[in-house]
């Protein structure tokens, strides 16, 4: 059998309790859905704000379908470019009060483009040691040197950047932590970067319509602006869609345009996308209470869980873990919630350090107190 040492690599991951397994979704993303035949109330998704399924976003696709089509049929640079496109850049960098965006295909595209087309051989790359895979995949991809700082530990950042004398410097981090839900030091990191003459690029796919006013994200949050940071966000979360941009200064989207591999040489997204996108940024300015209403959500949450055996990380965000330890009791305690109806995704190695399996519970604006408060019941059950 020509592929043996692979079926040998897959019966390691099931022994290890590793192997993963893909549910079958059989309704609309949601926080009540149907996987594998079984209704359940699911704390999976990314939808922070429950707009997957707005009929605001559903009309604009099928209106942006009927008038643009179905596929964009080139690259950006060759004929795929619309004025959806354009138009959607145009919002996105103003949202984010940046001078200008770029689109791609997706968050793990528009890292490994950004970071690969503003560094290279002779330049070093920055990173925090949670950043997440796509942020890794980069820096590898760029060919630059690696130097990996402790998780938000800017004592360490700062020693890195002082030994090194020559090149570009980029710093890189997750805004929010994507399996851990507690935010980059961004002033910090910002100031290190000024004094250091390095690039700041923050990946704010988890912060993006979730924080800061009308849910403009990180940088509104933490109320900063400087030309040397390169803001990446995600349009598949939070924003309810797919795809995802760059923002920045012109010449570095400039840049972008002419350097960056995952932007020149792919497809670009269906235009009918940019038009659920335009409605996605009305929704998420005008809809504050999606916001307000998962800040009560995540106190709900955070306050009902005390007291269990397993521990809750400290997260503000909606992206709330619960540290269980080993994969088997992980795993389990995501079966026990699943018996009850209840969906929530055991994390494991290699997306998490081992040792530190755990429920990635997220909450989203379209949960309840009550759908909450089932969790909730339910974890205390199983503890006992
Ligand atoms: N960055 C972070 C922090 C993410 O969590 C993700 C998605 N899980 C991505 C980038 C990749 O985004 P996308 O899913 O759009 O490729």
């Amino acid at each position: 059998m020509p592929f043996a040492a692979l079926q040998c690599e897959l019966d390691e991951r099931a022994a290890q309790g590793l192997l993963r397994r893909r549910q079958l979704l059989e309704s609309a993303q949601s926080v009540r859905v149907k996987v594998d035949g079984k209704p359940c109330l699911s704390f999976c998704s990314n939808d922070y704000l429950g707009l997957s399924n707005h009929p605001k976003l559903i009309a604009s696709l099928h209106a942006g379908a009927l008038q643009h089509g179905v596929g964009s049929g080139a690259s950006h640079l060759v004929s795929g470019h619309f004025n959806v496109h354009q138009q959607l850049e145009n919002e996105l960098a103003a949202f984010v009060h940046k001078p200008a965006a770029l689109l791609f295909s997706t968050g793990y595209l528009a890292n490994l483009g950004a970071v690969q087309a503003l560094v290279g051989r002779e330049d070093t790359v920055f990173a925090d040691k949670l950043n997440h895979a796509s942020l890794n995949d980069a820096m590898l991809l760029s060919r630059a040197a690696i130097k990996r700082y402790r998780h938000n530990d800017m004592a360490h950042l700062e020693q890195l950047l002082e030994r090194t004398k020559s090149g570009r410097k980029l710093v890189i981090s997750d805004t929010v932590f994507s399996m851990d839900g507690d935010l980059a030091l961004l002033p910090e990191l910002l100031a290190l970067c000024e004094l250091h003459d390095a690039w700041l690029l923050v990946d704010d796919a988890h912060g993006f319509g979730v924080l800061g006013k009308q849910g403009r994200g990180s940088l509104t949050h933490f109320n900063l602006d400087s030309p040397r940071i390169i803001y990446m966000a995600t349009l598949g979360k939070a924003a309810g869609v797919s795809g995802a941009f760059v923002a920045a200064e012109k010449v570095v989207i400039d840049t972008l345009v002419q350097k960056a591999r995952s932007y020149v040489y792919t497809t670009a997204s269906p235009p009918a996308l940019a038009s659920a996108l335009l409605a996605s940024l009305v929704v998420m300015r005008e809809e504050e209470w999606r916001r307000e209403q998962l800040c009560e959500l995540i106190e709900q949450l955070r306050t009902g869980l005390a007291g269990l055996p397993w521990t809750l990380m400290p997260s503000f965000t909606p992206i709330q873990p619960l540290l269980v330890g080993s994969n088997e009791n992980t795993m389990a305690l995501s079966e026990g919630l699943r018996e009850r109806g209840i969906w929530v995704p055991a994390i494991r190695p290699p997306t998490v350090p081992r040792g530190t399996s755990r429920l990635r519970i997220s909450l989203s604006a379209a949960h309840s107190r009550s759908d909450v408060a089932q969790l909730i019941g339910a974890l205390h059950e199983l503890a006992r």
